[in-house]
């Protein structure tokens, strides 16, 4: 593997946060999605399979997954923040996004400021980015594990509308059954950046991904895969 450390002999091990379609998600027992194709061309430059390991995004705070030696790299949408900075390392950006405002299909509530003046319940998937805009815009928001939670956290109506990553409820509600259930609100632009994380100091492998990141931009793959996982 070109001189690449790898925690278990003839795999890249990712950890990841399931379900986060169309990033990673479970299809026919298998698991697949953008990260996990763009992850796929990195283990196929390093002559290795990918083994993907599901954790509790709970993990990707501190990276102690990756310390521990549990994996290689995190690949699950994650944005990157000066915070998370201090515990791994990220690659150069890969996918930019931006958060969504999700209320329920019969709700009139479209932005955060009609859900504070509405006095609407908000729910956020804990420890995400769109958690901590909320909390930066005063919220308090029920916290969700996983973004399957928050939507059935709003599809159960324990809340009115949660804030979570665009490009997921955009996947979401290509499901006409979803479409008919809920309603979306404004785009919040956070300006925020997807990136993969590698153990603090594993330039090689973050030079690995740094690669194919960048090649596939260049070779058209990146924007083939785009098509095919998340839309034009
Ligand atoms: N992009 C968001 C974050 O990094 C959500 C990621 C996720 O839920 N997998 O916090």
């Amino acid at each position: 593997s070109d001189g690449v450390p790898l925690v278990a002999k003839g795999r890249l091990t990712t950890c990841t946060h399931l379900p986060y379609p169309p990033f990673q998600f479970e299809r026919d027992g298998e698991v697949v999605g953008f990260d996990v194709a763009l992850i796929d061309r990195v283990a196929k430059n390093l002559g290795v399979e990918q083994h993907i390991v599901d954790t509790p995004f709970e993990n990707f705070k501190t990276g102690a997954f990756l310390n521990s030696g549990q994996c290689d790299l995190a690949a699950a949408g994650m944005t990157i923040t000066d915070e998370r900075r201090k515990n791994v390392d990220f690659s150069i950006p890969y996918f930019d996004a931006t958060q969504a405002l999700l209320a329920t299909a019969d709700s009139e509530v479209t932005t955060l400021a009609e859900v504070r003046s509405g006095k609407k319940r908000l729910g956020a998937q804990s420890g995400t980015t769109g958690e901590s805009h909320a909390q930066e815009q005063g919220f308090d928001p029920v916290a969700f594990e996983s973004a399957d939670a928050v939507l059935n956290g709003l599809r159960t109506r324990q809340v009115d509308a949660v804030v979570i990553d665009y490009p997921v409820v955009q996947g979401w509600l290509k499901d006409p059954a979803n479409a008919r259930t809920f309603r979306l609100g404004r785009s919040i632009d956070t300006g925020e950046r997807y990136g993969f994380s590698v153990k603090k100091g594993n330039d090689k492998l973050r030079a690995a991904i740094d690669q194919v990141i960048e090649e596939s931009r260049a070779d058209g793959g990146y924007e083939r895969l785009h098509r095919e996982w998340i839309g034009p």
